[in-house]
């Protein structure tokens, strides 16, 4: 459903050119004459309908969309939940998922043992970049391809599943050989030759909330995976830019709930990337699994202070397993569990 006004003044002709613009598209038009305007309801599935190009059209004054532009991703195309099953864990049940491990893959002894930590701890997936998304040029950029064999060899001594973050379309194929569940992050979130590409992989999808997405933009996003085939698309509010300078993005609480309300996927919460500081981590992440996350990212750090990125926002293992017990009540309280 659509809704046309159409200029005070429009001329018999250019609400007709309207009309017949509809029926050309396969839709029906309703006209309501008011004292002052024409407004026109198109219903049908005005999706193939350009509502830009009847934005440019003479006489009309304005375009209403009443449905929302994205579809697989919406609730109202899918009412119960999404869930993703991977190596065990249904991702998206009742069951929190738990990710954790170091922002960075930076050796095989450091990978190893993080690992081992989080699983003790009771994590269920392990992260790690492989390839880093970083904001200079002359940071640390990971170790590619042999960070994605450290992690294959975390997954083969642990049994954890890995999830690593994928950069570039022509990558997708091979990350998707070593890892469980794809990541794309923040600042490739809206890079469609990314997304589309991963929507043709079988590995289900970790797309995080871009900083300057609106929930509509975000979703988008997780459509154009969806669109090219690929249904396993998990999302995770990581916080966006706000004039907030004391934590490194601003967590947007609120959008967990409300993603819940307008799609069926499984929403994940990162309050690691949000705050960017140690000391937070716990309580956002509480606050999260309050809010209704499915799920949580977190980076966990056995010496932060020699970490090549992401430090200051790691937790340490003590802290990472006094939060598991904490989360663990919590859950229950929530209707969950962990
Ligand atoms: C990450 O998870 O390591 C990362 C780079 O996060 P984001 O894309 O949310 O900044
Ligand atoms: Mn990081």
């Amino acid at each position: 459903m659509m809704i046309v006004i159409m200029e005070k003044n429009a001329s018999i002709k250019q609400i007709q050119d309207i009309l017949q613009f509809v029926e050309d598209s396969a839709c029906t038009p309703h006209v309501s004459k008011g004292d002052e305007n024409t407004v026109i309801g198109i219903v049908g599935d005005e999706r193939g309908l350009v509502s830009d190009k009847i934005q440019t059209m003479s006489g009309v004054e304005k375009v209403i969309p009443t449905q929302k532009p994205y579809k697989l991703a919406s609730r109202e195309w899918k009412k119960d939940n999404t869930v993703i099953r991977v190596n065990g864990i249904e991702i998206g049940g009742n069951r929190i998922t738990i990710i954790a491990g170091p922002c960075g893959v930076e050796s095989e002894t450091q990978l190893l043992e993080i690992a081992q930590i989080v699983k003790d701890a009771g994590a269920h997936i392990l992260r790690g970049g492989a390839f880093k998304p970083r904001t200079s040029p002359y940071s640390f950029q990971g170790l590619g391809e042999r960070g994605l064999e450290l992690l294959a060899k975390a997954r083969e001594k642990t049994g954890l599943a890995v999830i690593t973050e994928v950069v570039n379309p022509s990558q997708v194929e091979l990350v998707a050989q070593y890892a469980d569940i794809l990541q794309i992050g923040a600042r490739n979130s809206q890079n469609f030759a990314l997304l589309q590409e991963a929507g043709k992989c079988n590995k289900p999808v970790f797309l995080k909330r871009g900083m300057m997405s609106n929930l509509e933009e975000y979703l988008m996003c997780a459509e154009y995976i969806m669109a090219n085939g690929n249904y396993n698309v998990i999302l995770c509010e990581r916080g966006i830019r706000t004039f907030e300078t004391s934590t490194r993005n601003t967590m947007d609480i609120s959008a967990i709930p409300m993603i819940k309300s307008l799609s069926h996927l499984p929403v994940f919460a990162d309050p690691s990337h949000a705050t960017g500081k140690r000391s937070l981590v716990p309580p956002v992440a509480r606050a999260a699994v309050a809010a209704g996350a499915d799920g949580l990212m977190i980076e966990v750090h056995n010496h932060p202070e020699k970490a090549l990125s992401d430090g200051a926002q790691a937790i340490l293992p003590e802290e990472f397993f006094a939060l598991m017990q904490n989360l663990k009540q919590l859950s229950v309280v929530v209707g969950r569990s962990l």
